[in-house]
């Protein structure tokens, strides 16, 4: 998560998404695509995300000019069966490919109890909770999980396998918004490790490997021919190796692994899979799933959990409404200029 900006100017919501919108259509991204594409973005940037906010604008533009990346490519779904979908997003971003699947997923849910979204093809270049927060306000349950570009090795390997495959979870909570967790499965984020870098700071050993397969502290040295290690040792390996298994096996996608973009200099963005999974919690026979979840959480809260996922999120949010987005000056101004030429 990179830190907020000391010197910051306020921007309207709707407005910084109408400039991204501009830049998105510029960069060769169709309309309807672009507004998703700026939408996403403008909310990753609202909610204190910055790491998937309007940061990540060179790397979509990048990889569009590269032609690694369809930005008007219209996905292709088809129902596999009674509660799955598989989507085609044709070499487009995942975050269009769910946006035209998501009118049927929340049918599914609702009449078959359960859906489950195989996505192929596609690039997720943002955060999973944008995906699926809106799954947990109509009151389901949802899992997602995507994978990326080979930077994370397993334990006691050299050579990376896993791409930092974040994996996210939504829930309703009685009275309150969803809980939402949203994570990388690696030790740490590929842009923090090169936040550090650029600081000169070392981090936490265990967070992955040199180039002979040596524990390092060294960001640089991670990065330059070594690789990222998944959290939690052989438990945070096997996770990753779901999420390889769930986004990119089970939907037809590319292992992270697999990604080979040589051909295309300057595209960043992984072209794998994404799985989604959704629970309508009444089908348990529990009308009272969401006030049960309100109960753990408070207990978890009284049990001396100070901060749960989403909290700084929804808090960032509200003041984001509130006072505008948080923006420096000379970022807001490289990104009007951006629309403008
Ligand atoms: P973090 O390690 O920052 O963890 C983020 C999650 O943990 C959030 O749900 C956050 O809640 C919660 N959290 C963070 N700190 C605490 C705390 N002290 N106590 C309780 N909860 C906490 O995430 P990552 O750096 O691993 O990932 C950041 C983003 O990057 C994610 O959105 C992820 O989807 C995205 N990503 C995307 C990839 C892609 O290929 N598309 C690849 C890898 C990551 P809160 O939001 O409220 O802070």
């Amino acid at each position: 998560m990179h830190e907020q900006p000391q010197d910051t100017t306020r921007i309207a919501f709707a407005e910084l998404t109408q400039i991204l919108r501009k830049i998105f259509v510029k960069g060769g991204v169709s309309p309807a695509n672009a507004a998703i594409l700026a939408a996403n973005c403008a909310g990753c940037e609202r909610d204190g995300g910055l790491s998937h906010g309007v940061f990540r604008i060179p790397g979509y533009l990048a990889s569009l000019k590269s032609g690694w990346v369809d930005g008007k490519a219209l996905p292709v779904i088809e129902r596999a069966g009674p509660s799955l979908l598989r989507v085609d997003a044709q070499n487009g971003f995942a975050q269009v490919a769910w946006a035209a699947a998501l009118p049927q997923v929340l049918d599914m849910a609702s009449g078959q109890g359960a859906a489950v979204v195989a996505i192929r093809d596609s690039h997720h270049f943002s955060a999973l909770w944008p995906d699926i927060e809106p799954l947990a306000e109509a009151g389901f349950v949802a899992l997602s999980m995507v994978t990326g570009l080979a930077c994370v090795a397993p334990p006691g390997g050299r050579k990376p396998v896993f791409g930092t495959d974040p994996i996210a979870f939504a829930t309703p909570v009685a009275g309150t918004h969803p809980m939402i967790f949203d994570f990388a499965t690696s030790a740490m984020s590929n842009g923090d490790l090169r936040l550090a870098a650029r600081a000169g700071h070392n981090v936490p050993l265990g967070t992955g490997i040199d180039r002979s397969g040596a524990l390092s502290d060294d960001p640089k040295q991670i990065l330059d021919g070594g690789a990222l290690l998944p959290f939690g040792g052989h438990k945070g390996a096997a996770i990753s190796l779901m999420v390889e298994i769930l986004a990119s096996a089970l939907t037809g996608g590319q292992f992270s692994s697999e990604v080979d973009f040589s051909a295309h200099p300057g595209a960043e963005t992984p072209r794998t899979g994404q799985v989604v999974i959704v629970i309508d919690p009444a089908r348990g026979n529990n009308a009272v799933f969401a006030d049960r979840v309100r109960k753990l959480i408070d207990s978890v809260r009284d049990a001396g959990q100070a901060r749960l996922p989403s909290d700084r999120r929804y808090r960032t949010r509200e003041r984001s409404e509130r006072e505008g987005i948080s923006i420096a000056p000379e970022q807001l101004d490289a990104l009007v200029q951006m629309a403008a030429d």
